[in-house]
């Protein structure tokens, strides 16, 4: 047998003086790292299991845990760190690719730090969002430039599908498949409290799930799972996926593992097998196919439903966006390439893409340039962390913004990032029934529901500070905006003046 190259990452402590061996902490722990041994009457720890999950922690009684990452270190330098390291050991011991879960971790800018909101003083005076009336209401989809009445004043023209959103956050799509029933419910039950939306993902949609079809969005990916006539008129909106921002240019993978019975029956495949979405839409090779698949699902919908394209923030997306503002898309939803994900090669995850911040700015002055802003909504996700962000995106430009981090750290998620495994202690990144159970939808709703009109109480909070009374006044307002820290190519991109000026 080879020698196992890697040190455990974290080091379990436990505080013997404390520990009551009651095993709860053995109990919750679905990598094993805790066990009882009754000859000598006392908990130990396999550490090497322990993705530090923080479950244990959480749960034990006495407060006898901590988990601590470990400070034994490889001989180090600045080219060859311990991770860089391990990653070798790695693939030296497997031959494979490694995957990873959740956003990269990777130390890029975040320009959203780097960003700045005004506020009112003296002249123009700020609004009191508790006194004054504030809309926080947006409609996503196609704009009309002018607006036609009869002599009545009877409205004429026809206005296109929108999507009614009482707040400029939806919840962004996360399968059925790689999170739980229980997750899902939770996100579907929050979301039609809070008149917002959130999105299948492409696992297809679970059959006791359509009673929340109002505040859906149903995804069409490459691998066509779970896509049939009642399933795209089910939703408010039909979301084509061409790209993520995790994992730009390539496909995706559920394990058969995570495959259960109701699982592949909303995915329409068998128990058990591997679900590869490919990296291509193997129908769409130009703006001309993309268009005939919005089409496509406009003819089956009657043409009741905005249709969205989503793609992942990459070097030339302006020019992407611009093609497909023409293509007949009501919406383009676009993903940085910090935002989540169940599985992705950890190369690629760290590697390719761009921040959702550049990518917003470039897209939204390309459609203005162009004078085709009107003609679709932009919705933008990929590590919106708090209202903050969400305020700076629309001044960039966004409609609305997709939250997913951050709306599973409400749910309990504490960022482990081994989603992959299938092994999620709190419930969420699981199909196993024992852990699905620990994630209760009535409490997880409630979580979410609060995070949410938390961020919008804080977002009429800001805009009242600027002297703005709606989400429509200050999308693209990038005067509300100042760099800091940032060099004059940054600065131009996003259009905006530096602190001070
Ligand atoms: S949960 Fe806490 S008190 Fe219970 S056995 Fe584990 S460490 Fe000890
Ligand atoms: S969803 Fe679960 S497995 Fe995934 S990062 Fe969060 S806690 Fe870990």
């Amino acid at each position: 047998m080879s020698i196992n190259f890697i040190y455990p990452e974290y080091e379990v402590v436990r505080n013997e003086k404390r520990c009551i061996k009651c095993r709860a902490c053995e109990r919750q722990c679905a990598n094993e790292v805790h066990s009882y041994d009754q000859e000598f009457d006392c908990m130990e720890a396999q550490e090497s299991q322990c993705v530090d999950c923080q479950r244990c922690v959480t749960l034990c009684p006495t407060n006898a845990l901590k988990i601590v990452k470990t400070n034994n270190r490889y001989r180090e330098n600045a080219n060859w760190q311990q991770q860089t390291m391990e990653e070798i050991f790695r693939q030296a011991d497997t031959g494979g690719v490694l995957l990873s879960s959740m956003g990269t971790p990777k130390d890029y800018p975040n320009y959203f730090d780097k960003i700045l909101i005004n506020a009112s003083q003296v002249t123009n005076p700020p609004i009191d969002p508790l006194r004054e009336p504030m809309e926080s209401k947006v409609f996503l989809g196609k704009k009309l430039n002018k607006l036609e009445f009869d002599e009545n004043d009877e409205l004429l023209s026809e206005i296109p599908p929108q999507i009614e959103l009482e707040m400029p956050i939806m919840f962004s799509a996360m399968s059925y498949g790689s999170i739980s029933e229980n997750a899902h419910k939770s996100l579907a039950r929050a979301a039609t409290e809070l008149g917002i939306c959130y999105n299948t993902g492409e696992g297809g949609l679970n059959q006791d799930l359509y009673q929340y079809g109002a505040n859906t969005i149903v995804q069409v990916a490459s691998g066509r799972f779970g896509v049939h006539r009642d399933y795209l008129n089910a939703g408010a909106a039909i979301e084509i996926k061409m790209g993520q921002g995790a994992k730009p240019g390539i496909g995706g993978h559920l394990p058969g593992k995570k495959i259960q019975e109701k699982v592949s029956r909303t995915r329409m495949i068998p128990v058990g097998v591997d679900a590869i979405s490919p990296a291509p839409h193997h129908d769409i090779y130009s703006i001309e196919d993309l268009r005939q698949l919005i089409f496509s699902l406009k003819e089956a919908t009657n043409y009741k439903k905005p249709v969205i394209v989503k793609i992942a923030a990459v070097h030339n997306v302006a020019a992407i966006a611009s093609g497909i503002a023409r293509s007949g898309a009501d919406i383009i939803s676009i993903d940085g390439f910090r935002g989540g994900t169940g599985a992705a090669p950890t190369r690629i995850r760290d590697n390719v893409g761009i921040p959702i911040e550049l990518a917003l700015a470039a897209v939204d002055q390309r459609l203005r340039d162009e004078k085709i802003r009107n003609d679709v909504s932009i919705v933008v996700g990929g590590s919106i962390r708090n209202s903050a962000d969400v305020v700076k995106a629309i001044a960039l430009g966004a409609d609305a913004v997709y939250i997913g981090t951050a709306a599973l750290l409400a749910l309990g998620c504490h960022l482990c990032r081994t989603c992959h495994t299938g092994k999620c202690n709190w419930g969420i990144a699981t199909q196993r029934e024992d852990l699905v159970k620990r994630l209760n939808p009535d409490i997880g709703s409630r979580r979410l529901v609060n995070l949410v009109s938390a961020w919008n109480h804080e977002i009429m909070e800001m805009m009242g500070g600027m002297g703005i009374n709606s989400i429509e006044a200050l999308k693209g307002n990038r005067l509300m905006l100042r760099g800091i820290g940032m060099s004059a190519k940054e600065l131009e991109i996003f259009g905006i003046a530096h602190a001070g000026e």
